[in-house]
């Protein structure tokens, strides 16, 4: 549940984003922040709020907290305190000018140039660029360039809120004439990309694969943190940035953005990275770039994945007796199952590991995207006409697969670690076994209608022998199969 949770509250934060600036309130965030020539790193930051003169004002890449600075747009600086701001693609340099000023900030530099005179930037935090949902930015510490333009700074940490007040105008002052009027567009490159470089995906098994439109072209690879980064100078993405949930043996994501800064020759950069899984390296992978395409294989981690799936939860409580919840049952059974799982040697990814409520859809296409080997649900049943009717049920979709071999195994080894009444191997038309793409299981592991058996499904010890059996079973199955 954890990844999932997290891939969702990542698509949350994007899409809260357009409003957020619009009180003062903080959200974080994850966006790219130049590091060095062609470098970038994503971090998870704080956003802040601006208030100019007491207004509220908004920037499509929000403020944010970046080594204990808040950074923002350095046209907000230009709009906000009237100064004026040039920008040298060539020298990376940004000019703000007013009438008695001059500053220049170069990207990645510590220091400033006041009126000439070298300042350094507060904690050495130097202006940069901040990538969010494809838009590049260049980003300087608001309180050095807001104090040197005369302007004083205060920081509210409960709201996150920057506030601006504005030196007075000087009405006397009188306009420069020769001041260009169109100062050059810092985020608008004169080149066009030279060609398109399609949006990586994890196909089943354990193969990543993405292309580039131009057969000729291969990518920079290079680790960094210890991610491995495919940067393409010169090439565009065919979507600006995103995510691909892999959580293979080697690859936990895949991350792509479009930078328009980077390379000396070329504004445009594509770049891939790979987050792999920890204790894993660039040598877990076997890359293979010809004619324009990139095709990789995940050698490293042999274990087999096993996707434990609770019934239920949150919103959906399953079925309800005695006052007992299923979704209550089936969760700490599911826990168990997985830690004897992993201590058997297998990978395991819970689809949820809380009480939250999740979509059958979303439980068969977790297992599907993750390329599972093996697929088990969790449940306890109820028959409210037939209260005498308690026992164990182990379903597959259909029968003569592996998904039956996988059900005998775990069926048998229930009733010999906790003895239920045997109802036996059965198949039914449920969502999570018909649209998993691998050997899929559902234990009904008893019927909380039969008050005797929703006494023993409540209790702790006997949740732990079904979850012994489940486990035991799996792990059988997966021996004999060659996956463990
Ligand atoms: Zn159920």
């Amino acid at each position: 549940m954890k990844r999932f949770a997290a891939v969702l509250l990542l698509i949350l934060t994007a899409v809260a984003l357009l409003a957020v600036t619009a009180s003062a309130a903080t959200t974080t965030t994850a966006l790219s922040v130049r590091t060095g020539p062609g470098q970038f790193e994503t971090v998870t930051v704080n956003t802040a709020s601006l208030e100019v003169d007491g207004q509220l004002l908004q920037t499509d890449v929000p403020a944010f907290v970046y080594r204990s600075r808040t950074m923002v747009p350095i046209r907000f600086i230009s709009d906000a305190l009237g100064a004026n701001v040039e920008w040298n693609q060539d020298a990376l340099q940004a000019t703000i000018t007013t009438a008695d000023k001059t500053i220049v900030l170069t990207i990645g530099s510590a220091t400033a140039l006041v009126n000439g005179q070298s300042v350094a930037l507060y904690d050495g935090v130097p202006a940069t660029m901040a990538v969010l949902n494809g838009i590049s930015r260049t980003v300087v510490p608001v309180r050095f360039v807001s104090e040197q333009l005369g302007a004083s700074v205060a920081w509210d940490q409960q709201q996150y809120l920057v506030s601006i007040t504005s030196p007075k105008q000087e009405p006397e002052t009188p306009q420069e004439p020769e001041t260009p009027e169109t100062p050059v567009e810092p985020e608008t490159p004169a080149v066009e990309p030279d060609y398109t470089v399609s949006i990586p995906k994890a196909s089943s098994g354990s193969v990543l694969s993405w292309s580039a439109s131009d057969t000729a072209v291969s990518p920079k690879v290079f680790t960094l943190d210890g991610r491995v980064v495919f940067d393409y100078p010169g090439g565009k993405l065919d979507k600006a940035s995103g995510t691909v949930n892999v959580n293979g043996p080697v690859v936990k994501t895949i991350r792509y953005n479009q930078y328009d800064h980077g390379y000396d020759d070329t504004p445009y950069v594509a770049r891939i990275v790979l987050d792999l899984q920890t204790g894993m390296t660039k040598d877990d992978l076997e890359i293979n770039t010809t004619g324009g395409s990139v095709s990789i294989r995940q050698v490293g981690d042999p274990r087999p994945l096993v996707v434990v799936d609770a019934g239920h939860g949150g919103k959906d409580p399953g079925a309800m007796y005695d006052g007992y919840n299923e979704k209550d049952f089936v969760l700490p059974m599911a826990l168990e199952v997985g830690q004897r799982l992993e201590a058997a040697g297998c990978r395991v990814i819970y689809s949820r590991d809380d009480d939250t409520y999740i979509t059958l859809s979303d439980r068969a296409d977790l297992a599907n995207e993750l390329g599972a080997d093996i697929f088990i649900s969790i449940h306890a049943n109820a028959m409210p006409q037939k209260p005498n009717i308690n026992g164990l049920e182990t379903y597959c979709y259909k029968l003569g697969g592996q998904a039956e071999v996988l059900a005998n195994y775990v069926h048998d080894a229930i009733l010999e670690a906790a003895s239920p009444e045997d109802r036996g191997v059965r198949t039914a038309n449920y969502y999570v076994l018909r649209e998993t793409d691998m050997p899929a299981i559902l234990v009904e592991t008893g019927y909380m209608s039969n008050a005797d058996e929703c006494q023993k499904l409540a209790d702790a010890t006997y949740q732990k022998a079904l979850a012994r059996g489940i486990a035991n079973g799996a792990i059988d199955y997966l021996h004999a199969a060659g996956l463990l």
